[in-house]
Parts: C-alpha cells; structure tokens; sequence
C-alpha cells in the first residue's frame, strides 16, 4: 500500500469518502463492500473510511479499509481524537500495521451533542499527529482543513495558522471540509501558501441529493450556501428526483471548475452512493481514466 502524500506529488488525485454502516443497516456489510467494488471501477487514487468519536465502529472501519486494500485500492483510515490517548494511538496503529495499512487522517472528531468530552491525552488533531509520528515515523498523516475557517475558531487566519502546525508536527497532506463555491477553496489555497503551508489540499466535494440532507450538513460544518444553489433548493426542494438530478450537475460543475484550476485532488464524499458518485465523475468528464 502506497503513501498518500506520494501519490499527490505524483499527480492531481482523485479519492472518495465512505462511511461504515450500521450494523442494523448493512449487517454483513454486503451492501459497503458492492459499494466500493463499484467504486473501484473509477480506479480512485485513495479511499478514506471515516472512523465514529471514540471508536464505536472501528472494527467495521478496519474491516472495509481492508477490503479496499485487496480490491487493489489505497486506503485512508480516519482516526478521531476525542476520548482518546496514547493507549488508543498505539492499538490503532498496531491494527494498521497488521494489515498492511499505511495512511491515516488524523482528526480532532465531531464533539458529541451537548459538548460533555472526556478528554484524554488528546485535546486537537495536532497532539494526536505529534503522537502517531512519534509512534510510527513511517505512517503516512493527513488532517483536515477549513476553507471557511473551522466553527469553533472565528479567526480564519489563526485557523490557518493552526493547520499549518498540524503539517509542522507531521501532517503531510490535507482534505478539505465541503464547500459549495469554488472560489472560496481558491482564496483558501491562496492564503494557506502565503501563510507557509506548503502540503498538498485536496478539495473535498459533498454532492447535494437531497434537500434535507443538505440542510442538515450545511448547518452542521457553518459552510455557506452561494444563490446558485440556494435557487436549486428553492426550484426542487419537493422533488427528491428532480433535486438529485440537479445536485449531481451542481457536483459536476464543482469537480469541473476545480480541475481546471489546477487543484492537488479532488475528494467526493460519497454518503456510500456510488452509483451517483460515479454519474457526478461522468458528468464531469472523468469517467474513463
Ligand atoms: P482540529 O485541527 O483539532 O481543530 C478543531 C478546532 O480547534 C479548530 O477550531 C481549530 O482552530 C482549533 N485548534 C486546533 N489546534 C489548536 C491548538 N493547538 N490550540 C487551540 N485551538 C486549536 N469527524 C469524525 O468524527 N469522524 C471522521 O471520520 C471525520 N472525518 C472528517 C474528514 C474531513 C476531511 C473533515 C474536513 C472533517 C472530518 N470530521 C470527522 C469532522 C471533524 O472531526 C470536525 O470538523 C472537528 O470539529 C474538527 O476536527 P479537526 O481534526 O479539524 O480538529
């Protein structure tokens, strides 16, 4: 299995998010593994598995990173911080090495609703990065990155300045958070070179198929909504076919833009639809690579 960070100096990549199901939804996970068999058929640079705040689905994360690695895919393993120390560093990586994984996305986690975290070693995704390297100096380490500035951080050049000690402290590549106007990664990318960061971003594009969903998700990462696809939701928000239709354009259009500038990868989370991941990449004109 090939370090991530290589790849992107490589070539611009493209890579797509899954989400291990719950067991009552995928209890044998056929349903996840003929997702990411379909997957396969765009021949993705790499494929990250997030991973639930304090490890309530990491067998099943593990599981599916393993599957993708004997499909011939280069797995990302997501790892979260919240709750977690050393002790769950070490195992984590241990359970890596075993199976022959090599990249891991270090993060902080979502925080649980109402706020109550138990911290343990680990307050931010840096003290984990710092950790992982020290651990195991030959693991491959992305983190992620904000181009709207992170919720909880109203300062977007402290944010940047934060990310930029993530790569200081071993992060050697970074995902971006969705956003649904180009130009707000491109002023991103633009401010986080001048600011020193000299890693490789990947532009992570979240498809709207749904109307709810969306709204959940916008109001969950703080990104904003530009007019073109606030009018999208005002036009179809009633029809779920006429909605996914439009969204899968909307993606295509984003992917699009974002190749022809010249971005280090382009990374879709795909909510474990493959069938609409792979239209948005055809649509895009990237089907065939
Ligand atoms: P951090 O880098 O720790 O940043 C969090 C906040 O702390 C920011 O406001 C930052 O400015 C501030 N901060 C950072 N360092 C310091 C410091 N040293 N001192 C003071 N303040 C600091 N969540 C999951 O639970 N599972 C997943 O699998 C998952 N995958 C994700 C994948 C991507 C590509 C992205 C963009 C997000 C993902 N998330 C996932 C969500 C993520 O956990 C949240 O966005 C979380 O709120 C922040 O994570 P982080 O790693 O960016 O945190």
């Amino acid at each position: 299995v090939r370090s991530i960070a290589e790849i992107l100096s490589e070539r611009p990549c493209l890579s797509f998010e899954v989400f291990p199901p719950k067991p009552t939804d995928d209890e044998d996970m056929r349903g996840i593994f003929s997702t990411l068999s379909a997957l396969a058929s765009a021949e993705p640079d790499f494929v990250s598995v997030t991973y639930s705040p304090a490890g309530r689905n990491s067998d099943r994360a593990l599981s599916i990173a393993s599957f993708a690695a004997d499909r011939g895919m280069t797995p990302l393993s997501h790892f979260t911080a919240v709750g977690y120390g050393r002790e769950e560093a070490a195992a984590m990586l241990a359970a890596l090495r075993e199976r022959g994984l090599r990249n891991v996305l270090a993060l902080r986690g979502d925080l649980p609703p109402g706020g109550e975290v138990r911290w343990k070693d680990f307050r931010h995704a840096s003290d984990m990065i710092e950790c992982i390297r020290g651990l195991d100096p030959g693991i491959c380490v992305g983190a992620a990155c904000y181009p709207e500035g992170h919720a909880e951080c109203a300062d977007p050049a402290l944010d940047i300045e934060r990310t930029r000690r993530k790569e200081e402290l071993g992060a050697s590549f970074f995902i971006s958070q969705l956003f649904f106007d180009n130009d707000i990664f491109f002023s991103f990318v633009e401010r986080a070179r001048a600011a020193g960061l000299r890693s490789p971003i990947v532009a992570g594009v979240m498809p709207v198929l749904r109307a709810a969903n969306a709204r959940r998700i916008i109001e969950l990462t703080g990104c904003s909504i530009p007019p073109a696809l606030a009018a999208l939701f005002e036009r179809h928000g009633g029809d779920p076919v006429a909605m996914e239709d439009a969204g899968m354009d909307y993606a295509a259009a984003q992917i699009d833009g974002l190749r022809a500038a010249g971005v280090d990868g382009i990374h879709v989370y795909t909510m474990n639809r493959a069938a609409q991941a792979l239209e948005i990449l055809r649509r895009a004109g990237i089907a065939a690579r």
